[in-house]
């Protein structure tokens, strides 16, 4: 059954109160939905355990940012798997570019994470992109690559049904952001989709591949359509419910016309 992943991290920005006012309204919001939706939610820590209350009789995934690889120990300021599964949730966020450019985070340190994921239950929901000075060389595959593959080191054909993938280039992430051209977005999803069916075989032919990156009430029909887009991560365009909820109606009546969405 092939889903449209439709879903948005919220970064650093609402609050526990903000975070519940929000999913209140998209629980509504999703049973109007066709079932081929699938959302998710990506709270902050603080408001993952108030919130699951809020989702779990919905079909609302909820994930986390971030994690440690590690199970638990000496790392102050850092959560584990198991206090994720413990929660509940569906889904781990890996590898934003955010955590890449501030944290220093690497493909090495996120396919750790990778691994934890799994052994927990938790979807890894891996976030890949290049930057401007990729795209200017025309490195741009051989950087995705790269990141697909040591990201997704050791991981089996069984565990690959469980990760999904986020391209996200750098320059079109957040305020400075431009948008990308759908032709490129579908390029690039295509040259993703063979890269994962080389380390997957059929495997890789049922991995979600999310686009994300200035997503918005322009570009998010034209992206969707695109053959090797099976969702969109979008952060600004839908952090506001009401405006969450245009795109979501639309996608959801497109979603509906289409065949090779199941419900
Ligand atoms: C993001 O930061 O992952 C993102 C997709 O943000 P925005 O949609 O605001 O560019």
């Amino acid at each position: 059954m092939k889903k449209l992943w439709i879903g948005t991290n919220w970064k650093m920005t609402k609050t526990i109160a903000e975070g519940i006012a929000f999913t209140t309204r998209l629980k509504q919001i999703s049973e109007t939905l066709p079932s081929a939706i699938q959302l998710f939610i990506i709270p902050s820590h603080t408001a993952l355990v108030p919130i699951k209350e809020f989702t779990s009789d919905s079909s609302i995934y909820l994930g986390a940012q971030n994690m440690h690889w590690e199970d638990g120990g000496a790392y102050t300021g850092e959560i584990s798997p198991r206090m994720l599964a413990e929660m509940g949730l569906d889904l781990i966020e890996l590898g934003h570019s955010e955590r890449r450019q501030y944290f220093n985070e690497t493909d090495e340190a996120i396919n750790k994470k990778v691994h934890a994921a799994l052994a927990y239950a938790l979807k890894p929901l891996i976030c890949i992109g290049e930057n401007a000075d990729h795209k200017h060389y025309h490195i741009s595959k051989e950087t995705l690559a790269s990141q697909l593959k040591i990201s997704l080191h050791g991981v089996s054909k069984q565990q690959a049904k469980n990760v999904l993938i986020a391209y996200e280039p750098v320059w079109a992430i957040g305020e400075q952001g431009v948008p990308a051209d759908a032709a490129y977005v579908a390029e690039i999803h295509d040259f993703l989709r063979q890269t994962l069916i080389g380390l997957f075989e059929e495997v890789g032919l049922e991995i979600p591949i999310l686009y994300g990156g200035s997503v918005n009430h322009d570009n998010f029909l034209e992206y969707s359509k695109l053959e090797n887009v099976d969702g969109l991560f979008i952060g600004r365009a839908a952090w506001d419910i009401e405006q969450f909820k245009e795109i979501l109606t639309q996608l959801g009546a497109q979603a509906a016309q289409k065949k090779s969405y199941i419900g």
